[in-house]
């Protein structure tokens, strides 16, 4: 590992070479706010680099037979596997998440990730249509796209980064990848292992640095035809905007205001655990966590009790301790952030149940600087207040009562976000009603976070444009070509 003055210090990885850049940033440790890290400050040079190495790497890429990239993603999942402890170590203090959550979710869901797409490169089919009247055959042949550009965030690092990777070289595309700054350390570990994995040099590059920079110049070029990214609607924007010149095909991944739905026939030993976890997982910073929790009145007072007590059990602790549910938040903007939304809440006159700035905060003296905070539950909140319509990725949740099936669709798809919802109750013919109504691209029922990578993952409105999973990155990171064929 390089060190300077015990902090390490990352390198770009570019046409299989670390290389040096000439200026870098400070990356902290959630749990102390000390600087620990320093990444690569990248800018056009730097992509443009990368670029060039991607597009020389791209002719021999694309011609493997499917099989044998299905083999290096074997491969170098197995490398990440092996190393799994040392990977989960590295994400939990990047990133402040438990050290719990890297080990059981984020290092396992990446090598599967590799897994799952080397194996389903194998299996994908086009289509043939006859026109016997005509005397034609008509078909359709895939290919690569080309150069991927591919931008991830911080909240799961390798686990979304994985995800755009693996599609995206199964597919026999090349690509240059941009962390996010804040967690790049577990993306510059993988790099070391690709050359063992047998990754040839220039198909997997990633470029580190801040997104108006390096990601920009990544936008921007106009050799890079397609954008996979995740991050925020905010962002997405500026990047529809500046690859429009490009006409360049996007697949966007964005934020959340997840509603949970709990009608009176809901089994709430399942439903109050479940609930705890969609809304305090990985300290509320995965988007499809719950943060508007709409009960049906009869069992409000009953849930709302039981939650607030499992909520009060939900233990923040250092990363590093093994029984802690929830760590660091990412930074200290963000952990501000998500405390001004409390404000805000406060003085609009809703009822801060539990968590910050009612409960007390436990921390060793030598983490004072990190950036904690309690399972927050809020009531007595306004459906159009900030804390119910803006997306705060935090840990914390809205509980509000509701009366019929009717209101609570209404009320669930009256923002501007549609990614992921959870529905609560033992009535089929309900769950099917209000499923099909729910503005979400995601529903899931009794349950939450249940992923079969095969279907497609995305959001509606805000929450993103098109989907990602098996066949839709395949589809994605290809393009199409329709041949007839008259004898
Ligand atoms: P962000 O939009 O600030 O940053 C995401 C990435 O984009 C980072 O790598 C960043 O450096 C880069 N970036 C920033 N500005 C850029 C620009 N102008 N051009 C190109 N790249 C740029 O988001 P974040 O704060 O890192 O992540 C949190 C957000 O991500 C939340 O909104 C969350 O809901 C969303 N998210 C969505 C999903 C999903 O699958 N829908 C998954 C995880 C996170």
């Amino acid at each position: 590992m390089a060190e300077s003055q015990n902090r390490l210090v990352l390198q770009n990885f570019i046409g299989g070479q670390f290389v040096h850049c000439d200026s870098y940033i400070d990356s902290f440790d959630p749990s102390t706010g000390d600087v620990y890290c320093r990444v690569p400050d990248s800018g056009s040079a730097e992509v443009e680099a990368a670029v060039s190495a991607a597009k020389g790497a791209f002719p021999k890429w694309s011609s493997k037979s499917p099989l044998e990239r299905s083999q290096i993603m074997n491969k170098l999942a197995d490398l990440i596997e092996q190393r799994l402890e040392e990977f989960a170590q590295a994400e939990s203090r990047d990133q402040g998440k438990t050290i719990t959550f890297a080990r059981t979710v984020d290092i396992p869901r990446a090598v599967y990730n590799f897994r799952f797409f080397a194996s389903s490169i194998l299996h994908h089919t086009t289509e043939c249509t006859q026109m016997d009247q005509m005397g034609c055959l008509n078909y359709t042949v895939r290919t690569p796209v080309g150069i991927a550009g591919l931008i991830s965030p911080w909240n799961l690092p390798l686990y979304l980064l994985s995800w755009k990777i693996a599609p995206a070289i199964a597919s026999g595309n090349t690509v240059i990848a941009k962390p996010s700054e804040m967690t790049s350390v577990t993306a510059w570990m993988m790099c070391k292992l690709m050359d063992e994995a047998g990754v040839p040099p220039g198909v997997v590059n990633i470029v580190f640095g801040i997104g108006p920079k390096a990601g920009d110049a990544l936008v921007a070029h106009p050799d890079v035809p397609l954008i996979s990214f995740t991050g925020s609607t905010v962002t997405a924007q500026r990047i529809i905007e500046r690859s429009a010149p490009h006409c360049k095909r996007l697949s966007l991944e964005l934020g959340g205001k997840n509603p949970a739905i709990i009608f009176q026939d809901a089994n709430l030993e399942e439903c109050i655990p479940t609930t705890v976890r969609s809304s305090f997982a990985n300290q509320g910073e995965i988007c499809l966590c719950t943060s508007r929790i709409y009960v049906q009145r009869m069992i409000y007072e009953e849930f709302l009790k039981k939650f607030v007590d499992a909520a009060k059990k939900w233990k923040v602790g250092l990363p590093c301790d093994p029984k802690a549910s929830m760590g660091a938040l990412i930074s200290k903007e963000h952990l501000q952030k998500v405390r001004n939304y409390v404000k805000k809440a406060r003085e609009e006159g809703a009822q801060i149940v539990c968590g910050e700035g009612v409960d007390t905060l436990e921390i060793p003296s030598k983490n004072q600087k990190g950036y904690f905070m309690l399972p927050t539950v809020i009531t007595k909140v306004k459906e159009g207040s900030c804390c119910m319509q803006e997306e705060v990725f935090g840990p914390l949740v809205c509980v509000v009562p509701f009366d019929t099936e009717e209101e609570v669709i209404e009320k669930a798809n009256a923002v501007k976000y549609g990614l992921a919802a959870t529905v609560w109750s033992r009535d089929v013919g309900r769950i099917h009603r209000v499923a099909q109504r729910l503005q979400s691209g995601l529903v899931w029922t009794n349950c939450w976070l249940i992923r079969d990578l095969n279907l497609p993952f995305g959001g509606m409105k805000a929450s993103g444009i098109g989907r990602e999973g098996g066949k839709d990155s395949y589809e994605f990171f290809t393009e199409v070509k329709t041949v007839t064929i008259k004898h």
